[in-house]
């Protein structure tokens, strides 16, 4: 029986719900009325309830799904502005003990090399991605007791936090790992991790079961349920995602929002990030073997339809796609991407950025330039990359930035630490022409801090970091 404020995955994410919302949905694809008011409803920027984003998915209506697009455009401009949040994985160990058909990680795979790095491998990673010009981390291990134990990954993430080097220090790290306990959130909280980020990979319970035939990660109900347990645990920060191809995208959207739902329902806050990656070629896996695929116009519109019912949501996409879908990407409503990114253990030091290590590799990327191209490229399209981390430092976290974000006070403090932290980047990390762009656009960017108090600080403060330092604070 579908309850959002359920304790149970299969009453918060209820299946008869889906079915009866897909069947909704498709009911009302062309349906003008309703379509139009949803719409209407939309456009109050309070979002919109797993049905009423169902039917918008499935419009069909060519002029309403330009109305859809053009929203979801708004939207991320008025929440979001132009800014777009850098940060790159880092792959700790692929031992792995659970079968996840789409996963060259699984257990069955006796070809792969496994590889797990030692805190001084963990070093040296790190102080490649400072080098590059990175401040934000996504952790990422396979799932294995004995191997990577939760005591691993606190003393990796301890290594990570501690390492000075040059100006560079890594200010956030999100963390990807697989479900765990209460008390295991609870210490990764303590070691001061930013988002703590698990895919649903997908929400039908029997297909779940179905592609993870064995390991723990075939407990749909301990998976799914493990946001809860990470915001008992002390977590303020969640983030979603479901890995498309696997099942319908119909289905997923559903799943996801019904997922954001519950967790606003019980917690008082939705989730911090939604993630949206597809099925990637990897060693022993072939995409082409999942029925559900989506083309990139289906991806965009899925992209612009939660951006739609979930506005205070940040959105994320990888190194997966390509330079030209994320371009379209970034338009209708992600606000985080991933550059330079190596999805191999051990992938960054030592490696040219052309270079890219294969053997340990979990997915092949599509998007294979380096931070300083991406960062480059992002200037050009009119976005001012970002590498602040600074509400995590100040402890605006989980409803406390929601709060922010609902107050419309973004453009009085993100805006003024993205151009700070990206003038860090240019000073520190940029070639030459990227620098160039870089400052060009800042100057032009000033004006967009609204309150003049605040301008002044950011114009000293730029000042202070073009003169060397590196200790600033609204
Ligand atoms: N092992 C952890 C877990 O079970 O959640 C950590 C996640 S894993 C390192 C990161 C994510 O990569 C997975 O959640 C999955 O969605 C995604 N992934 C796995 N195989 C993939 C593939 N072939 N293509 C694209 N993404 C893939």
């Amino acid at each position: 029986m579908y309850n959002p404020s359920s304790k149970h995955a299969e009453e918060f994410i209820d299946n008869a719900e889906i079915l009866e919302t897909l069947e909704y949905a498709d009911k009302n694809k062309d349906n003008a009325e309703l379509i139009d008011s949803i719409i209407e409803k939309a456009e109050k920027r309070k979002g919109l309830s797993h049905r009423e984003a169902a039917v918008l998915l499935d419009c069909t209506l060519e002029d309403r799904n330009q109305r859809i697009y053009e929203l979801a455009r708004q939207i991320k401009k008025d929440f979001y502005g132009n800014r777009i949040v850098m940060f790159a994985p880092l792959y700790l160990s692929n031992y792995c003990i659970n079968s996840c058909v789409y996963c060259p990680y699984h257990r069955q795979n006796g070809h792969i090399p496994r590889k797990k790095l030692t805190q001084e491998e963990i070093r040296q990673e790190v102080i490649a991605l400072q080098d590059m010009g990175h401040k934000r981390l996504a952790l990422e291990t396979g799932e294995d007791p004995i191997n990577n134990p939760i005591e691993y990954v606190l003393e990796s993430i301890d290594t990570i936090y501690n390492i000075k080097h040059k100006n560079g220090a890594i200010r956030r790290v999100n963390v990807n790992i697989a479900a765990t306990t209460v008390e295991n959130y609870r210490k990764l909280k303590d070691a001061g991790i930013g988002t703590y980020i698990l895919f649903q990979e997908t929400y039908h319970k029997e297909s779940y079961e179905k592609l993870h035939p064995a390991g723990p990660k075939h407990d749909y109900a301990y998976h799914t349920e493990a946001m809860d347990r990470a915001m008992e645990g002390g977590i303020d920060d969640v983030g979603l995602g479901v890995l498309f191809g696997l099942e319908l995208y119909r289905y997923e959207f559903a799943g996801l929002l019904m997922h954001a739902e519950h967790l606003e329902a019980v917690h008082g806050v939705g989730p911090h990030t939604i993630s949206v990656p597809r099925i990637k070629k990897a060693d022993d896996i072939d995409p082409g073997v999942f029925d559900n695929g989506i083309d990139d116009e289906t991806f965009a519109k899925l992209i612009a339809c939660i951006r739609i019912a979930v506005p205070y949501t940040g959105m994320i996409i990888s190194t997966r796609e390509s330079e030209a879908v994320r371009e379209k990407a970034l338009s209708l409503g992600i606000s985080q991407i991933s550059g330079g990114s190596r999805t191999s253990v051990g992938g960054y030091a030592g490696y040219t950025p052309e270079e890219r290590p294969h053997d340990t590799e979990q997915f092949d990327v599509s998007d294979q330039r380096s931070l300083d191209e991406v960062v480059h490229w992002l200037m050009k399209l009119g976005y001012i990359p970002s590498f602040c981390t600074a509400c995590y430092r100040e402890g605006r976290t989980g409803d406390r930035f929601m709060t922010l974000c609902k107050n419309g006070q973004i453009q009085n403090c993100c805006h003024p630490n993205a151009l700070m932290t990206l003038k860090e980047y240019l000073m520190d990390y940029a070639a030459q022409d990227t620098r160039d762009i870089g400052v060009k656009l800042i100057d032009s960017e000033i004006k967009n801090v609204p309150s003049e108090k605040v301008r002044a600080i950011v114009v000293d403060n730029l000042a202070k970091i073009e003169n060397g330092s590196r200790d600033f604070r609204l």
